[in-house]
Formats: structure tokens, sequence, C-alpha cells
């Protein structure tokens, strides 16, 4: 049995239940077995895939805390701390009611690659807790993230581990948790990232993991003489990603013409109304049945159904899973061009190969969004230059990135004869550098 296949397999029993985990880490090594392949005998002695797919760290503790009617609660928080060969462990909080340990391996496990990808030093690390935010009130939201950065500050710090926001976890989550590390360490540091403007943020973070990824998808599309002028765009989701997705995908000449949340999604004809949008995700937190009333000739329906209208470019921008292989082969059918990945995993393995086999440009989200990443990583140098860099000059720098990023993915599939494959390309790209790191650090 090849050292890849014998990895997968240990992963898969030493890791029951935990079928995301095991599908990060199937898709991750599959695309390796090029590099492993070549290097078998001396990877397997080092036992480096093995390193790589066990966490440095993983930390589970209990969050209690009490509800507006005096009823105490007891939610599970988690911090695992994947891997800092390259950098203080990054990646987001999310708060979900599906978060279990799998999930938060799974995101920490990708977040690696996708680090290293940005070129900035940055290591891989992933939380949150299956705390439900939706429909509590304020002080119960605050309740919560007291007693989760309670236990949480006793792990991280500037220089160690810096958590940011995921599902779940926005500027109000970021700044009950910041004010409480705080108080509890005694340090004003930029321990956490995706914090308000006033208090050590920076601008453009909001705005960057959607912008980022249409910068990267402007830039696959103009490399195949391509543009997104005149495009019609797909995207699922309401949130932090999908919303600064369709903003800078309409202001590239797109036309935005869905977007979704847990319950039901908006088909607009006439394009997304974003600045409605806005008002009733970020300022209201409503559900998008509200939409109709901004836009009354837009059409809601209950439960899935985004990918099944006509599009030329699909962004999948809201939970894991949520593009199966049904589904991409009605983008195909509907002559779908590219589709790229903002939220994390969001395309099944089966969907991803259908859309590859199809002639489909695939962007995966460990390319796809690392903007959102990359911005918090340049959120860290102003805190620690203790400076604010203005909106243009984050913007700029972003821009780069994902440009930057883009040629990366398409060189390591083209050095490794995958020309076009970007899956490949951003697994070979994101392994080597942690693989150089960690080969120079010795066994630790
Ligand atoms: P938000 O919480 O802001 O928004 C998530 C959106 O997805 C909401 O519209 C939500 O609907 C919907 N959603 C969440 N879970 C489900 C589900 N199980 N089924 C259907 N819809 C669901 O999160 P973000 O926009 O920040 O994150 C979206 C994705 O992007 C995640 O995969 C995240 O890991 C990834 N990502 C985020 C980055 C960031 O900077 N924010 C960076 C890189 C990746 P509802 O409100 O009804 O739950």
């Amino acid at each position: 049995m090849s050292y890849v296949d014998e990895v997968i397999e240990r992963v898969i029993a030493e890791n029951p239940n935990e079928p995301e985990f095991h599908q990060a880490v199937r898709e991750v090594l599959d695309s390796l077995r090029p590099v492993v392949d070549a290097n078998e005998e001396a990877f397997r002695r080092d036992a480096l895939l093995e390193r790589l797919v066990n966490p440095e760290r993983q930390i589970k503790f209990r969050v209690p805390w009490i509800d507006d009617k005096g009823q105490v609660h007891v939610n599970t928080g988690y911090r695992v701390q994947f891997n800092s060969a390259i950098g203080p462990y990054k990646g987001g909080l999310r708060l979900h009611p599906s978060v279990n340990l799998g999930i938060i391996k799974f995101l920490g496990f990708e977040q690696i690659f996708k680090n290293s990808l940005t070129g900035l030093p940055i290591g891989g690390g992933k939380g949150g807790s299956d705390f439900d935010p939706k429909g509590k009130s304020d002080r119960e939201v605050m309740a919560f993230c007291q007693s989760f950065m309670s236990e949480l500050c006793k792990y991280i710090g500037a220089d160690t581990d810096v958590p940011a926001g995921d599902i779940g976890t926005g500027a109000r989550e970021i700044g009950y948790m910041f004010g409480q590390y705080k108080k509890l360490r005694g340090v004003f540091e930029g321990v956490l990232t995706g914090k308000g403007l006033s208090y050590g943020g920076s601008l453009a973070r909001t705005e960057a993991t959607g912008y980022g990824l249409l910068y990267i998808v402007e830039e696959m599309m103009k490399c195949h003489g391509q543009s997104l002028e005149g495009k019609t765009v797909v995207v699922s989701g309401a949130g932090n990603v999908a919303i600064y997705a369709i903003e800078k995908a309409q202001k590239l000449g797109a036309k935005v013409v869905t977007c979704s949340d847990s319950n039901g999604w908006i088909y607009d004809p006439e394009g997304i109304d974003v600045a409605a949008l806005k008002e009733i995700k970020e300022v209201k937190r409503q559900r998008l049945t509200e939409y109709k009333t901004y836009r009354p000739n837009a059409e809601y329906h209950e439960g899935k159904g985004v990918w099944g209208i006509k599009c030329d470019i699909a962004l999948p921008c809201a939970t894991q899973n949520e593009l199966g292989l049904e589904d991409a082969k009605k983008l195909v059918a509907n002559g779908v061009v590219a589709v790229a990945e903002g939220a994390n995993m969001p395309t099944t393995a089966e969907a991803t190969e259908y859309l590859q086999t199809n002639g489909v440009y695939f962007l995966p989200g460990k390319a796809a969004n690392a903007g959102g990443v990359a911005t918090s990583a340049l959120e860290m140098s102003q805190n620690s230059e203790r400076m604010h860099w203005t909106f243009e000059q984050v913007d700029e720098k972003l821009k780069g990135i994902m440009v930057n990023l883009y040629h990366n993915i398409d060189n390591a599939a083209k050095k490794y004869g995958f020309e076009g494959n970007y899956v490949v390309g951003a697994n070979i790209a994101g392994f080597e550098k942690v693989v150089d790191a960690m080969n120079a650090q010795g066994i630790v």
C-alpha cells in the first residue's frame, strides 16, 4: 500500500465519527501523491504525513453561561492548534450548533495550507463552539463570549495563536471576546483579528474574503481570455463572505442573481440589492424572507435551490458540503464556466470531480477564500507596528496577494503535469512551504 493510502486509512481508524476531517485529509493527501510518491522513503522515515495530520494540540472545554431568564447552559468550546511551522496559529472561531471536534479539525487542517498560500507567516488553527448566537439577546451573546474567552485566553496570544471570525462570529462577538481577554490577561495586544476599527481592527477586513474571492476569479478569468463583465453569477449564503462577494462581483460588472440562508433562497433577476441585504443581515439580523419587502419582484423560496439557476459563475459562500453531485450536474447542464469556493469545502468530492472533468474552472476554498486570513495577517502587522493603513492600502495588498496566489497555484499545477487543476496546485503549493519549514525545524 502506498504511504498516502496508509496514512488516510490510519486517520479514518484513529479519528472515528469525524467524516468532514476524513474528507479534508483525503482531498489534500490524494492531490499530494505526485510529491509524496517522489519522496516516499524519506517522508515515511520522517513520519512526515503523520505529523501533518495530527494537530500539535487540541483543546476542548466547558462553556457555562446564564440566559436572560436565569437558566444556566453549558456549551462545548474547542481550539485546535494544528500546525505552527510557518507562524503563530491563525484561524477563525465558528459558533454554530453543528460544531464538533471533527468539523474544527477539518477546518484547522485546511487552514494550514490556505495560510501557507497567502505567502504570509501564519500557521494553521481553528476553534469554536456548538453555541448558536441566532435568536440570543446581546447580553446572552456577551455572557457566552466572556465565558468562552475565560478559558481560551490561557492558550492564545499575539505571538502564539490569533483567532478570528467565522460562521456566527462577527464584529460583535469578536468585541466581547477581546474585552474579556484584555481584562483577564491585562494586555492590549493583537490577539484577535476582525476587531472593530476603534480598537485595532483593519479597514477592509470585513470585505476581504468576498473581495479576495472576486480578485482571484477575475485573474483566473483574465488568464483564460475572459472577464466578469456581463456575467451572471449565483451566490449561496447571505453572511460576511456572500455579501462582499456579491458587492465586488457587481462592481466588476457581473450580475448576481441569488443568495441564501439556512431557511431559503432569493432569486432576483434584476440583480441582488446589496444595500438591502446588508440592512437585513448586518443591521437588523433578520431572515431573508424580509428581502421581498425591499424588492417585491424578487422570488423567495424555502429550502435549497440556487444551483438550479442558469449562470456563468457559481460562488458557494455558505457552508461545507452545500454543493453536491446533482447540483454540479445542473450547473454544467446550464453552461457554468467557473466555480470558486467562498466557503470552506462547500463542494463535495464527487461534485468537484464532476465539475473538473466537464471543463469547469474550479478554484478550491483554500485558495479562493484566502483573502480573509491574508487580511487578518495584515491586521496583525498593523497591530505590531501600532499603525493604521488606509482602506486603499489594504485593498491593494489584498488584490496583490490574490493575484500572486492564483499564479502560484497555477504554476504548481503545471509543474507537476496537472495544468488547470487548481485543487492539486493549491495543495502542492501550500504543502511545499510547510514541509520545508517542518524539515528545517527538526522532529518537534
Ligand atoms: P456568516 O455566519 O456570516 O454567514 C454564513 C451564511 O451561510 C449565512 O447566510 C448562513 O445562514 C449560511 N449557513 C450557515 N450554515 C448553513 C447551513 N448549515 N446550511 C445552509 N446555510 C448555512 O459566515 P461567513 O460568511 O463568515 O462564512 C461562510 C463560509 O466562509 C464558512 O464556510 C466559513 O468557514 C468560510 N470563510 C469565512 C471567512 C471570513 O472571513 N468570514 C474566511 C474564509 C472562509 P443562516 O444565517 O441562516 O445560518
